[in-house]
């Protein structure tokens, strides 16, 4: 498949996000709240290091290996986890004071053992060295999709005028096959209609100049959108002009469309209590087995321009990843939503 000209891409700032899920409601409630979608989030927000979702993704399978497609696995319903229900009647009405407390339920009355954010903040490392980040996740629009190449209905497709890559559920059989080549495993699989759905970029929106719901909505200023080539937009320079922005797990050879800025962490303190200068807090290898060997050029970029910054000496990525202006996040998608009637987003 070659590269299209046009192609919509994502940056996220992993030093900007605050794990508040804005961006996983806003798309929830835009695209996901019907019948049948209850477990399904298109955009989700997980604490890393960590299993992610579903439970254990990044071992899955999928993608593309020695130019072939890699035999991958569907994940279990128990692996994405339950859409909860929550005892509010118990708490709010049952008179019971402080002696109940709101918890959650499978929609059977079980209790969860895992869910679709299970390990929040839970991250890895020790007091006082502890550490996390987190990581949005949604469909990348791959520029070489897996999930396309795998269906054999001819029901994926990749748009020309965006790159965005998308489903048609009449022509969806319900196979699956799709769920098993994803790599980041982002196609759900809606029982009820019994077809492959997932993220949709907005499309509805961007086409009448609005940006997606996860951008417009992200409180942290940590999501911008745009047209690769487009040569004066943030999304260009972040990840071709300052190479900051890697994408995840470029080993999988589905060439994705969501890049990440990397997160800097402070150092870790040694046993006296001092700043240890020598090693990072996050591990260097760990985050060259989400975002490949380019990370290292990223992180020692983004210590560099924000040393520069420091010194008070201009720097264009620091300023693009201030973002000073919301507008600057939203590439050539500024159109306020609030302008367009409901039903035509
Ligand atoms: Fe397809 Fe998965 Fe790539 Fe999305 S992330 S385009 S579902 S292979
Ligand atoms: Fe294609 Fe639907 Fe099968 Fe996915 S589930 S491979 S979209 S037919």
């Amino acid at each position: 498949m070659t590269t299209h000209p046009r192609q919509v891409a994502f940056v996220i700032d992993l030093n900007k996000c605050l794990g508040c899920q804005t961006c996983s409601i806003a798309c929830k409630t835009h695209w996901t709240a019907e019948e049948g979608m209850e477990h399904q989030w298109w955009i989700i927000v997980n604490t890393m290091p960590g299993q992610g979702t579903p439970r254990g993704w990044q071992e899955m399978g999928g993608g593309f290996k020695d130019d072939r497609l890699a035999p991958g696995r569907i994940p279990k319903r128990e692996e994405w986890g339950q859409a909860w229900r929550f005892n509010y009647q118990e708490v709010l009405e049952g008179g019971m004071g402080t002696q109940v407390h709101l918890r959650p339920m499978n929609p059977d009355g079980s209790e969860p053992t895992w869910g679709p954010n299970w390990e929040e903040d839970v991250g890895a490392g020790q007091w006082p060295n502890a550490y996390f980040f987190y990581l949005p996740h949604l469909c990348h629009h791959c520029s070489r999709p897996s999930c396309l190449y795998a269906c054999p209905r001819d029901a994926i497709y990749k748009r020309e005028e965006d790159g965005l890559v998308l489903i048609d559920e009449e022509r969806c059989n319900g196979c699956r096959l799709c769920l098993e080549a994803c790599p980041y495993k982002r196609i759900y699989f809606n029982p009820r209609l019994e077809v492959a759905q997932k993220c949709i970029g907005c499309f509805p929106r961007l086409e009448q100049g609005v940006a997606p719901a996860c951008v417009r909505q992200c409180p942290g200023r940590a999501v911008w959108v745009g047209f690769l080539d487009d040569q004066e937009g943030a999304v260009h320079k972040l990840v071709h002009k300052w190479r900051g922005a890697p994408p995840l797990h470029p080993e999988f050879g589905t060439q994705p469309n969501v890049y990440y800025v990397p997160p800097l962490a402070p150092h870790p303190i040694d046993p006296q209590g001092n700043f240890d200068r020598s090693r990072p807090r996050i591990p260097t290898e760990y985050l060259r087995y989400l975002f490949g060997p380019q990370v290292d050029e990223a992180l020692a970029t983004l210590q560099r321009e924000r040393e520069r910054a420091r010194q008070g000496h201009p720097s264009e990525l620091m300023d693009i990843l201030i973002a000073y202006r919301f507008q600057e996040l939203l590439g050539p998608f500024t159109v306020n939503p609030a302008q367009i009637p409901r039903s035509r987003l």
